[in-house]
């Protein structure tokens, strides 16, 4: 058997920062001499191996609306897909102190979008509007916002051709499906100012996984169902190769066959800890 592993495997540069960042917090622990607790918005990124070990060294995580809005002087961290804009300046007024790991890129969107609506630009944004991250986008819009995902979505756009407007793309969304919307949308409207915010870590993953995927006989797409750049990595692998699997934890190999003389290729979401891709792949070099 031949393993080959994606370069772009494994931990991205805003979830490696966040996820350092959050236990060097914790394991410091100067919230307890401050008598204070610390709390993440939701789970700090998405895969469960990570957020369960960080709750056990101490992170709260408020997923409740009503919980969040009790938290009084506490210290809480915004995760990398940012929040909703009214939930920070709740927290800030009730005197709590942020710790934002909102991922750079994603914080560059907000700032275009509330820059741009301020100037009275309509802004449509290409991704999946229940991700947190495009519901964060939305949320710094003064004006009038669209989220699209599908030529479709284009087509129910009640937006005046000379309109002055802002497109940005959700950092995770898939590549090929954007340009295919940023080109439509370039021809309808004649003052389109148009900003690819797709993250290149996201880019060069899933071009990765297209290569490989199209030169191995079995794909391994290691990482949690709850990731939407997992599950898009794990689309674009079966579309080249059919016999792509997505496993989010170890015993996952259990469910699976592959041949001993099979070329398999591995890649990983943004959100997958090194230690799990290792585990996985020698899971396979011994059960295989
Ligand atoms: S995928 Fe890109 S935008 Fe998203 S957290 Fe990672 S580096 Fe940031």
């Amino acid at each position: 058997m031949k393993i080959e592993i994606a370069k772009s495997a494994g931990f991205c540069f805003g979830v490696k920062r966040a996820v350092v960042e959050a236990y060097r917090v914790l394991e410091q622990k100067e919230y307890e001499n401050e008598g204070k607790k610390i709390y993440s918005i939701g789970p700090l990124i998405h895969n469960e191996i990570v957020t369960n070990d960080l709750k056990s060294k101490g992170l709260i995580e408020l997923n409740d609306i009503n919980d969040i809005k009790e938290l009084k002087n506490e210290k809480v961290i915004i995760r990398t897909h940012g929040t909703l804009k009214y939930i920070e300046d709740m927290l800030k007024e009730n005197g709590n102190e942020i710790i934002d790991l909102t991922c750079p890129f994603v914080g560059k969107i907000h700032k275009l979008v509330s820059e741009y609506s301020e100037k009275g630009y309509k802004i449509i944004v290409i991704g999946d509007k229940n991700h947190p991250e495009v519901k964060g986008i939305v949320s710094r819009a003064k004006n009038d916002i669209y989220v699209i995902i599908c030529k479709n979505d284009i087509n129910n756009l009640k937006i005046d051709k000379n309109s002055n407007i802002l497109l940005v793309c959700q950092t995770t969304t898939n590549v090929n499906n954007a340009q295919i919307l940023v080109d439509i949308l370039r021809d309808l409207f004649y003052n389109i100012k148009i900003v690819k915010t797709i993250c290149n870590a996201t880019e060069n993953r899933q071009e990765e996984v297209k290569k490989l995927a199209k030169s191995s006989d079995v794909m391994l797409i290691i990482g949690s169902k709850s990731s939407s750049n997992t599950k898009k990595l794990y689309e674009i692998s079966k579309v080249f190769c059919e016999n792509s699997y997505l496993l989010s934890e170890k015993s996952d190999t259990k469910n699976i066959s592959i041949n001993k003389d099979a070329v398999v290729g591995v890649s990983a979401g943004a959100s997958t800890p090194e230690n799990l891709i290792e585990e996985i792949i020698d899971n396979v070099r011994n059960e295989f």
